[in-house]
C-alpha cells in the first residue's frame, strides 16, 4: 500500500478513536449540518455527476435531493434503532448495545455517484464508525466533492476519500484498521472483495447486479403499467441495478404492450445533458455501450426480433426493444446495464414465476395485476430480495434493500443498514 494511502487509513483510525466516544446527539447534529452542506450546493454537485457520467442534470438534482431524504430518515429514527435492547432473565440485568466497529471501507460504483455513497456512509457514520470511500475511477469529480461535502465545520473529519484502482482494494482490506467492507458494483468485484474479507474474517455487505423481471399479468391495467415500465427500464439511461430488465408479459397483452411501450419511449427526450428537459442521457462510457451492443447483437443472432432502436454512436445507445426473447439468449441471461429492454411472453402465472427466477440474480421483481391477494399468496415463490406489487422496484431509505443469489449479501438502509457494521455487544450483570 502506498504511503499516502497508509496515512489516510491512519487518520481514519485516529478519527475513529474520538468519533466512537461522541454521543448520538453529537452525530445527529453532524448529520443535520451535512444535509445543509449537501443541499446548499445541490446544483453544483448535480453538475459534477453530469460531467462525470453523462446523467441528465435534472436526474442528478433528484439524486442529491434523495440523499437529503436519507439523512432525514436517520436523523428521525437513528437513535431508536441504535438504542439496543434489554432481555428479561434470572440475572439482575441483561442488555445489548450496538457499538461501532472501526474504520469501514466503502467501494462504490459510478451509476448513482452520490446516492450509493450516502446510503453506505450516513448510517455507517451514525453508528460511530468512520469511513474510507474508494469510488469508481470514472467519477473523480464526484469522489472529491463528496469528501468535501462530508467535511463539516466544527466536527472531526470522519469521511476519507482514496484514489486507487479497483485491483488495489484488497491490499486496503488487509490493513488491520479496516474492520469491514461494503461494496456496490459488479459480481466480479464483489466476489474478489468477499474472498479477501472472508479470509480475514471481516464483515461484508455486497450490493451487486440485477436482472429484474417486470411481470405484466393478463388482468393488468396497461394504461397504468406502461409509464411505470418505461421509467423502470430507462431511468438513469438504463444503468441501474434495480431497473426492470426482463419484461415478462402475458401473451394476450404482448402485442398491445409492445405498441404502447414504443409510443411511451418515443416521449423520452435526448439533448444537452444540462438542459432540464433532457430525460435520457448518454451511457457513462463508450466501452459500456459497446458491451451492451454486443449483447443486443448476440441476442438478435440467436433469434430475437429488434422492435425499435438498436443504434449506437459513441456512448449514445438508442432506447431499444427486443421481442421474442427466450431464456437461452444473452439479453435474458446477462445483466443489460443500459437502455435495452426485452419482452418475453408467458401464459400462466406459474410460467411467469419460473421465468422470473430463471436468473443468477435475485435483486427485485415487479408484478402488475389487479388481483393483489393472489400475488400476495405467491410472494414466497420469488427468489428476490424484494417483491413490488403494482409498483416498480425502487430504493427507499425506510425499507431494507439488498439482493439474493448473485445480487449480493446483506442489506442497506432502514434498520438493517444502520446495524450492518456494529458489534452487538451482550452485557450480563449478575
Ligand atoms: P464495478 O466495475 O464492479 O465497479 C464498482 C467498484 O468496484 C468501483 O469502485 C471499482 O473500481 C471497484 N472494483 C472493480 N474491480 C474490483 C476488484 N477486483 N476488487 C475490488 N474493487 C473493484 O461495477 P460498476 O461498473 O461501477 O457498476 C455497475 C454494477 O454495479 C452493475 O452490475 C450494477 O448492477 C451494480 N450495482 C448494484 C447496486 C445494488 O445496490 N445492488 C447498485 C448500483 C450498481 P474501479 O472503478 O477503479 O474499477
Amino acid at each position: 500500500m502506498e504511503n499516502k494511502i497508509k496515512e489516510i487509513v491512519n487518520c481514519a483510525n485516529q478519527s475513529y478513536s474520538k468519533w466512537r466516544k461522541q454521543d448520538i446527539e453529537h452525530r445527529i447534529t453532524y448529520l443535520k449540518a451535512l444535509k445543509n452542506n449537501l443541499l446548499a450546493n445541490k446544483e453544483h454537485y448535480a453538475s459534477l455527476m453530469t460531467k462525470d457520467m453523462n446523467k441528465p442534470l435534472i436526474q442528478a438534482i433528484g439524486e442529491v435531493e434523495k440523499c437529503g431524504k436519507l439523512i432525514d430518515y436517520y436523523i428521525d429514527h437513528g437513535k431508536e434503532i441504535l438504542k439496543g435492547r434489554t432481555i428479561a432473565t434470572e440475572w439482575s440485568e441483561v442488555y445489548v448495545v450496538n457499538d461501532p466497529l472501526g474504520v469501514i471501507l466503502g467501494v462504490m460504483p459510478w451509476n448513482f455517484p452520490f446516492w450509493q455513497v450516502f446510503r453506505f456512509a450516513v448510517p455507517t457514520l451514525l453508528a460511530g464508525n468512520t469511513v474510507i470511500v474508494k469510488h469508481a475511477s470514472n467519477v473523480p469529480l464526484s469522489a472529491e466533492a463528496l469528501e468535501n461535502c462530508f467535511k463539516v465545520e466544527g466536527f472531526e473529519q470522519v469521511y476519507f476519500n482514496v484514489t486507487i484502482p479497483g485491483k488495489e482494494v484488497n491490499s486496503l482490506i488487509e490493513s488491520p484498521y479496516i474492520k469491514g467492507v461494503s461494496l456496490t458494483g459488479s459480481e466480479a468485484a464483489g466476489s474478489s472483495v468477499a474472498k479477501k474479507a472472508g479470509e480475514l474474517i471481516k464483515p461484508v455487505v455486497l450490493e451487486l447486479g440485477g436482472s429484474n423481471a417486470f411481470i405484466v399479468c393478463q388482468d393488468a391495467n396497461l394504461a397504468k403499467v406502461i409509464p411505470v415500465a418505461v421509467n423502470a427500464r430507462f431511468q438513469n439511461t438504463g444503468q441501474s441495478c434495480i431497473a426492470g430488465k426482463r419484461f415478462l408479459v402475458h401473451n394476450a397483452l404482448k402485442e398491445q404492450f409492445i405498441e404502447q411501450f414504443q409510443l411511451e419511449v418515443s416521449k423520452l427526450k435526448r439533448g444537452d445533458l444540462f438542459d432540464k428537459n433532457t430525460t435520457i442521457g448518454l451511457m457513462a462510457r463508450e466501452d459500456l455501450a459497446i458491451e451492451l451492443e454486443s449483447i443486443m447483437k448476440a441476442s438478435i443472432s440467436q433469434g430475437a426480433r429488434l422492435v425499435f432502436g438498436g443504434h449506437r454512436e459513441g456512448s449514445w445507445f438508442e432506447p431499444t426493444l427486443l421481442a421474442e426473447v427466450t431464456p437461452e439468449m444473452e439479453a435474458f441471461r446477462q445483466e443489460t446495464f443500459g437502455p435495452l429492454a426485452v419482452v418475453v411472453g408467458f401464459d400462466t402465472l406459474e410460467e411467469a414465476i419460473q421465468l422470473s427466477n430463471d436468473s443468477r440474480f435475485g435483486l427485485g421483481v415487479s408484478i402488475f395485476s389487479e388481483d393483489v391477494d393472489l400475488l400476495r399468496s405467491r410472494v414466497s415463490d420469488f427468489e428476490d430480495g424484494a417483491v413490488f406489487i403494482n409498483e416498480m422496484v425502487i430504493s427507499d431509505p425506510r425499507v431494507p434493500f439488498g439482493g439474493n443469489k448473485f445480487s449480493g449479501i446483506g442489506r442497506e438502509m432502514s434498520e438493517e443498514g444502520l446495524l450492518a457494521f456494529v458489534n452487538k455487544k451482550s452485557v450480563i450483570i449478575k
